[in-house]
């Protein structure tokens, strides 16, 4: 595929097969003259991928007026990147924007261009291969016609981003196919292939890149017919119709995001309810909400998180020439981390001295397979890539080894020492360990430089973050190499210096243990974890304890208890009878809640709402402890920081990270609430020195 669309790209910039005419190059597009046709093919300067940004628009605006005076029969749009059309409307063109003077004469100007290409008096088509999405699509919904390349993937997820289309799309995209699949695309942000597109009616034709000129010609031919909208469509005119699906849609929505957090979504519902009724209307509507949505503290913050992801994808970049990995252990964690790896196209052999966690192993990862490829060749061509080995004989030939054994030093130790024996000299060795010390793991080793911790957080599959640990002898190039990898397989790399819980566990146990505590007080644990999710948080503590295993939260806070100078909540009596009963939590059926078959808690209503000071003796224990692992270096800076609690614990992303959570509240407001309730609940509330330095 890739060479295909490397082969189109060069098609396109060098001097057409036929004519050997040259396009005239602007700065971002390039213009070929083709008979009555003209196409315009987007080619970001100095970017491996396009998106539009005020500069883009500008050129494009510049063209049309040029191709207004003319007399084309058709203009054609295509992208040169062999990455895609385009990714979307650039997302730093949103960042620090002074006032919203400045940015409602964004939002207007950009539309205009768009406008102005919906009006072209010639037959207007989008050929688009790879992603496109946003402000890609949205420019793409502006032609008569789109031609989507079989690879083509085409969505508006603007809603992630705590925004909805403000190029046209809400419109356009409602107008344009069944009213609710528009509705539903954009609600939830998902992006469809290009099958998919073209039964919605958003492509009108898919095909491979061979057959794209026949398309192109069918389209301008007027022989491309569109999908109509059909009667639900037609009904959806009348706004009584889309009042009571409005009101379906808010409850649908509520069930995922709260208004009060995530208002883009409903305010998308709001402009479809009230102005869907014409295109004219909600395009006029559409960029008001925009204006309105863009500077609120939530969309800020979840630009932020695009941002901060984008740098974690950073530490990442580059390839890490890892291509088989050992794992050591079928647990928990060694089979998750092992499928994890062969769905992203590693050879993984997985050893294990249990037969039954081997057996299990191979059972779950077929099952990830079977769920994330389909009954596909691809998943045939995982489950061969995953092999369990009985006598660990992939240790020899193996980049990289994993080992995911129990958490006992002298266990590990012993691992390593038969590893360093049969490995090859050049691999790197490293552990999933969560709480033991990495510099006591590294003792006695051999190769001491290539030994890094990687440490996955519980699924693989769910959470992005990877901890990759450096202990005092770790060299550069195991580090480096440990993050590529982390790359490779889709995750996000977060470099740590070994201390005790690295960052994600030691900021966590606070906050599991003092809802724990409160619990001993008598608290109703649905209240508890209530006023976690009032703040946004994805699940209350209780009921993470009982996911995450009420052993591991007894061994981790145990085992931080002893390694950190920080008091912590003394993990109560009761919790350990538990586990010494075998109720772990949601593996077992029962932990502080009673699981059902379907595997949720069954909760009782909420006592009464949760107050403010239960909320901030919840979360400020996490942010303060944040702020001790910065002050120790254990994690670069505060945006790193922000990054990895967002993506390993689902702290409330629109908040932006408990870093900048506490930025936000105020560093002294947030150290002197921490005083106050040090004064009244003691010194594990002591606030880190951190604040005094922070500005
Ligand atoms: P587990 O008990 O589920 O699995 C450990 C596996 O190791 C078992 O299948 C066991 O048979 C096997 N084993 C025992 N001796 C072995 C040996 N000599 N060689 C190879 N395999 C051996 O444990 P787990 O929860 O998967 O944890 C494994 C590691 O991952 C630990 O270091 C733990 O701290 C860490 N970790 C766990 C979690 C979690 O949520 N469970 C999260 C992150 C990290």
């Amino acid at each position: 595929m890739e060479t295909a669309t490397m082969k189109t790209a060069m098609e396109f910039l060098g001097p057409d097969p036929l004519t050997g005419a040259e396009g005239t190059r602007g700065v971002h597009w390039l213009r070929r003259e083709d008979g009555d046709r003209l196409w315009l093919i987007l080619d970001k300067q100095g970017e491996s991928a396009n998106t539009i940004d005020e500069a883009v628009l500008r050129e494009l605006d510049m063209q049309l007026s040029r191709i207004e005076d003319e007399d084309w029969r058709a203009v054609i749009l295509r992208s040169a990147k062999p990455s895609g059309f385009c990714h979307g409307a650039d997302i730093a063109m949103f960042r620090d924007l002074e006032g919203s003077a400045e940015l409602r004469r964004l939002v207007d100007e950009a539309n205009a261009v768009i406008d102005r290409l919906a009006a072209l008096r010639a037959t207007t088509v989008a050929v688009v291969h790879g992603p496109c999405l946003g402000g890609g699509l949205e420019l793409a919904l502006a032609c008569d016609r789109i031609v989507a390349r079989d690879d083509a993937t085409m969505g508006l997820p603007e809603v992630l981003l705590g925004l909805h289309p403000g190029l046209g799309g809400t419109a356009r995209l409602t107008h344009r196919i069944q009213p609710l699949e528009a509705m539903k695309l954009m609600l939830t942000g998902r992006t469809v292939k290009a099958r998919k597109a073209k039964s919605l009616g958003i492509a009108d034709a898919v095909v491979p890149e061979r057959n794209v000129a026949n398309a192109v010609d069918a389209a301008v031919a007027g022989k491309l017919p569109r999908k109509e909208g059909g009667l639900v469509g037609g009904a959806m005119s009348l706004k009584l119709a889309r009042k009571a699906l409005a009101r379906q849609m808010r409850g649908e929505t509520a069930k995922r995001v709260p208004e009060r957090h995530y208002p883009a979504p409903y305010a998308l519902i709001d402009l479809w309810e009230k102005h869907g009724g014409s295109v004219a209307d909600m395009l006029d509507a559409e960029r008001e909400s925009f204006v309105r949505l863009l500077p609120q503290q939530t969309t800020q913050n979840l630009v932020r998180v695009f941002f901060l992801r984008e740098r974690l994808k950073a530490n990442g970049k580059g390839r890490s020439g890892v291509s088989h990995v050992h794992v050591v252990g079928a647990g928990t964690m060694g089979a998750d981390i092992g499928s994890w790896c062969a769905l992203r196209g590693m050879r993984v052999t997985i050893e294990d001295p249990d037969r039954k966690s081997l057996a299990r192993a191979v059972k779950s990862a077929h099952k990830l397979f079977d769920r994330k490829l389909k009954a596909s060749a691809d998943a045939v061509a995982a489950k061969d890539r995953f092999v369990p080995d009985t006598h660990g004989l992939g240790v020899r030939s193996a980049d990289l080894v994993i080992e995911a054994a129990p958490e006992r030093v002298d266990l590990k130790r012993r691992i390593y020492a038969r590893i360093e024996e049969e490995a090859r000299p050049d691999a790197i060795l490293a552990t999933n360990t969560s709480s033991l010390d990495m510099n006591e793991l590294a003792e006695g080793l051999s190769r001491p430089a290539q030994f890094v911790g990687i440490h996955f957080f519980n699924p693989v599959s769910r959470l992005e973050l990877v901890e990759v640990v450096r202990h005092d002898g770790t060299g550069d190039d195991a580090f480096g190499t440990a993050q590529k990898f982390v790359g490779d397989i889709s995750r996000l790399p977060l470099p740590v210096k070994a201390s005790p819980g690295f960052l994600v566990n030691r900021a966590l146990m606070p906050y599991l243990g003092e809802a724990l505590l409160m619990l001993d007080e008598g608290e109703q644990p649905e209240r508890i974890d209530a006023a976690a999710e009032d703040f946004g948080m994805p699940m209350g503590p209780i009921e993470l304890a009982d996911q995450v295993g009420l052993d591991i939260c007894v061994a981790v806070a145990d085992s931080l208890a002893r390694d950190l100078d920080k008091p912590l909540p003394p993990m109560p009596q009761w919790l350990r009878d538990k586990v010494a009963a075998g109720d772990l939590g949601k593996k077992t059926g029962r932990g502080i809640y009673e699981y059902g078959s379907d595997g949720k808690p069954k909760k009782d209503r909420v006592a009464s709402p949760p107050d403010a000071a239960m909320t901030d003796r919840l979360v400020l224990p996490m942010v303060n402890t944040v702020a001790a692992a910065l002050d120790e270096g254990v994690v670069e800076d505060a945006d790193s920081a922000d990054a990895a609690m967002i993506f390993a614990t689902g702290f409330a992303p629109f908040r932006g990270g408990p870093m900048h959570y506490a930025r936000l509240r105020g560093f002294e407001e947030t150290a002197s609430v921490l005083e106050l309730l040090e004064e009244a609940l003691g010194d594990r509330f002591t606030p880190a020195a951190w604040w005094g330095k922070a500005t």
